[in-house]
């Protein structure tokens, strides 16, 4: 029985299981976890070194901090950011290489999966706050690198390590980048959500964007479109989905013990949103989309290098660009309602019900409020 805060539901053991006695497995909270059939494993370990939290190496040790955006407007428009994630994924594909990212599947759910032309880039561009499942991408991205053909691997920093301890090799053709993630939400909640809005617009989604930036970058919506033209496009901070997700109540537990925080990373290069640009540097700010991006190795600067004409770039300090520590160090706070909110998922209670799980009482806002202080202070 596994400590949940100790798995990030990579799936390396799954894969690297000899006799696969391993199966990933959905809890109660809409999380994968591996579950292993006793009676055929052969206690051989190969799993427990495989899992990258605890084991792992990381052999980056210098950083370099941009903010950036890319020069292509419609490119940058539907990105969530700058763009920067197109540019890295552009310039593989004209080397004949693959590209894995997060993108929706038929029902709308989130998986890992791997595309070869500039057109399909269309189903990874934006951000998908979801866990997405990696299924056999770890085996896949193998076999083409086997095959001398370029990766780019893209999602959390979780995935990325989990791929890493998988391959437990360094191959020259493989590149990866990870989003600057402050945690993942459960697909149960995701797909709970998704049931009700078909319900309430009685007519099948045939569109998802969790960051349209028709009223700009900061103040970006979400927006859903049904297959008879109507649309529900709302602010974020309007959006029940988003409250619980940026409310830090619907989080794999490992988000809130996270072991791949802090620079430099074990990727090649991170990304995520220069939120704060406009007191930073106010010249790289048109509120269209601005990224921060750190090149943590050799292969991330040969990555940024070949795309900088494509892109504007300034270079910048870490702690400026990325000021709060929950996003550039320190995992996010445990909701202190959450198990009161996954008793309320297992009762199958509407989403209005689950949101309001987030009210915190006036004690434990003054809990909050102190951690916050000393997380503060701990980031000093
Ligand atoms: C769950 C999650 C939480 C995030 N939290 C923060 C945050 O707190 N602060 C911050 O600055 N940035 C955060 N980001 C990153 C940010 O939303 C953008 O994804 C990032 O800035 C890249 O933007 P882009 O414009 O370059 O590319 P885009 O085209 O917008 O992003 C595409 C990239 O995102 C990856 N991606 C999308 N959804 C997922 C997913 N569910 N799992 C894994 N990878 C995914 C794709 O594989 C692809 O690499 C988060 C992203 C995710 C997915």
């Amino acid at each position: 029985m596994i400590n949940k805060k100790d798995c990030c539901g990579c799936t390396a053991c799954s894969h690297i299981c000899p006799v696969k006695c391993i199966e990933m497995k959905e809890d109660k909270e809409g999380f994968l976890y591996p579950a292993v059939d006793n009676e055929k494993c052969i206690h051989c370990h190969k799993c427990e070194r495989v899992c990258p939290i605890g084991n792992l190496i990381n052999y980056n040790n210098e950083t370099k901090t941009f903010i950036g955006y890319n020069k292509n407007e419609a490119i940058r428009e539907k990105s969530s950011s700058g763009g920067i994630f197109s540019l890295a994924a552009e310039w593989i594909i004209e080397q004949n290489g693959v590209v894995f990212g997060a993108a929706f599947d038929e029902d709308f759910e989130v998986c890992q999966i791997a595309v070869e032309t500039k057109e399909e880039l269309s189903k990874l561009r934006g951000s998908k706050y979801v866990q997405s499942r990696l299924e056999d991408a770890y085996p896949k991205v193998q076999q083409y690198l086997e095959n001398n053909r370029k990766v780019l691997f893209t999602g959390t920093g979780c995935q990325i390590a989990g791929l890493k301890k998988y391959l437990n090799k360094d191959y020259e053709n493989l590149y990866t980048v990870d989003v600057l993630c402050h945690g993942v939400p459960s697909p149960k909640i995701w797909k709970m959500y998704l049931e009700e809005k078909k319900k309430q617009y009685n007519a099948p989604i045939q569109k998802i964007e969790f960051r349209n930036k028709e009223s700009g970058w900061k103040n970006f919506s979400v927006n859903i479109e049904f297959a008879d033209n109507r649309r529900y496009c709302i602010k974020f901070y309007e959006d029940k989905f988003m409250q619980m997700f940026l409310g830090n109540i619907d989080l794999r537990p490992s988000c809130h013990n996270c072991r791949f925080k802090g620079f430099p990373r074990i990727s090649d290069m991170t990304i995520g949103d220069s939120w704060g640009i406009e007191n930073y540097m106010p010249d790289m700010d048109d509120d269209r989309g601005t990224s921060v991006i750190v090149v943590n190795s050799l292969k991330g600067k040969q990555m940024l290098e070949a795309v900088v004409g494509s892109l504007n770039l300034k270079e910048a300090s870490l702690d400026k660009a990325l000021p709060k520590a929950e996003i550039r160090k320190q995992s996010v706070e445990i909701h202190p309602n959450r198990v009161k909110f996954f008793k309320c998922v297992e009762k199958g209670e509407s989403i209005d019900a689950l949101c309001a799980c987030l009210s915190k009482s006036l004690i434990q806002k003054v809990l909050s409020l102190i951690r916050y202080i000393f997380m503060r202070l701990g980031a000093l």
